[in-house]
């Protein structure tokens, strides 16, 4: 049998490497079809370590590794900075259906870029910047404002500056450079509205796409999916599309989040992909006939992709450290604005102990008759308050 007929059935066990709210997720969803879990976690009692076996280890620990690779019938990954040199032990020694070259492709953004255009898909215009001199170049033909960031290792906006003036160049390059990673200079796109789709692709080939979300961040932080988008029914089709062909352009087994810019004129740009479950897709827990956590599953034991339709319109928002007290309280008492609204309000917390400013705690589900009724349930209820204050 060849690798991409092989059929992980459930009774077997799934290794995960990372062991936060991702890797919990994926556990909640796979063990309701039957499966086992493991996770590679240096941190005990974490997420998924609450609802799965662990091995306590370093990332880049070997041995642990090695123990993993026994321990698991299929191994998968919440994260995408895994080690080379482990994700080639866990290949030789167990199943790997994602493969590493994804990964290698998604870790740093010039390479990814690379393949997105490979795939026929439009970027924003860049450059890759080795030297001072090369970032003043770049910054002439691209034009300012442009975002100038590192190629690895950034997330949430961290290691990323937006140069709006001649005159920050010199700071910008010298706060970027001593990070010690290959940079990138990308011309500033002024979005209308940042989207994202998530597309699933088995290692048999079947490849569906989940419904666009309309993504709002406070400080570079997800606060809140729209779904539907509200962007028109064409341009959400050419959104799907587009995360269907880079499905298949990469030959991606399991999630690919796809992020795009959505421009005034209806242009897509592709900003960034995620090769595991995104922040983007929690919405689908509810508001999906298939969560995108069971999609995953699904897609690397190579089981048919269940239905991705929306049953629902719904607003995620997640939680972050400082909207736990209000959480809290909310949770002691009935909604009397949900029922006002007619919306149904679905809470996800992820057993994280320590709740740290703008640390994602958990998030929270809104579905209802339309998304304002949902929108309006955000900002009615106490919870969300302190962010409301933040961007006025
Ligand atoms: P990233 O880390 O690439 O996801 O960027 C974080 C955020 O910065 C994005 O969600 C956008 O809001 C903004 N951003 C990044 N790149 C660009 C760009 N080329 N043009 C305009 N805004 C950008």
């Amino acid at each position: 049998m060849s690798q991409n007929e092989k059929v992980i059935l459930p009774g077997s066990t799934i290794g995960v490497l990372g062991g936060g709210q991702l890797g919990r997720m994926v556990v909640e969803a796979g063990s309701s079809l039957g499966y086992r879990f493991v996770t590679l976690d240096p941190t005990e009692n974490g997420p998924m370590g609450q609802v799965s076996k662990q091995v306590t280890a370093k990332y880049d620990d070997v041995e642990a590794a090695l123990r993993l690779a026994s321990e698991s019938d299929v191994i998968t990954y919440e994260f995408e900075n895994v080690d080379a040199s482990v994700a080639a032990i866990l290949m030789e020694k167990s199943y790997v259906p994602q493969g590493s070259k994804l990964l290698y492709t998604t870790q740093h953004r010039l390479r990814e870029k690379k393949a997105i255009e490979a795939a026929g898909v439009t970027v924003a215009p860049y450059r890759k910047i080795t030297s001072y001199e090369s970032l003043v170049d770049a910054a002439l033909q691209l034009g300012l404002p442009a975002v100038f960031k590192t190629a690895t290792g950034g997330y949430d906006g961290k290691g990323q500056f937006v140069i709006r003036k001649q005159e920050e160049l010199e700071l910008a390059y010298s706060t970027l450079a001593q990070l010690n990673t290959e940079l990138v200079l990308e011309q500033f796109i002024s979005f209308e509205k940042e989207i994202s789709v998530i597309a699933a692709r088995s290692s048999s080939g079947e490849i569906k796409v989940f419904p666009p979300a309309e993504n709002i961040h406070v400080n570079n932080i997800l606060h809140l999916s729209i779904v539907p988008a509200r962007i028109d029914l064409a341009l959400a089709k050419q959104a799907e599309e587009l995360a269907l062909k880079i499905a298949k352009g990469l030959d991606v087994v399991g999630l690919i989040a796809v992020e795009m810019f959505v421009t005034k004129d209806g242009q897509l740009y592709v900003n960034e992909l995620a090769p595991r479950p995104h922040n983007s897709g929690h919405y689908t827990m509810e508001a999906c006939y298939t969560s995108q956590f069971e999609q995953h599953v699904r897609a690397i034991c190579n089981l048919p992709l269940g239905s991705t339709r929306l049953r629902q319109p719904v607003v995620m928002v997640n939680v972050l450290g400082q909207h736990m007290p209000k959480l809290y309280e909310y949770m002691q008492k009935s909604d009397l604005l949900a029922q006002q609204l007619e919306v149904e309000v679905k809470v996800h917390l992820y057993g994280k102990a320590d709740a740290a400013y703008n640390r994602k705690m958990g998030h929270v589900n809104v579905l209802a008759h339309d998304v304002e009724a949902a929108l309006k349930w955000i900002k009615q209820t106490a919870i969300w308050q302190e962010q409301f204050n933040n961007e006025k």
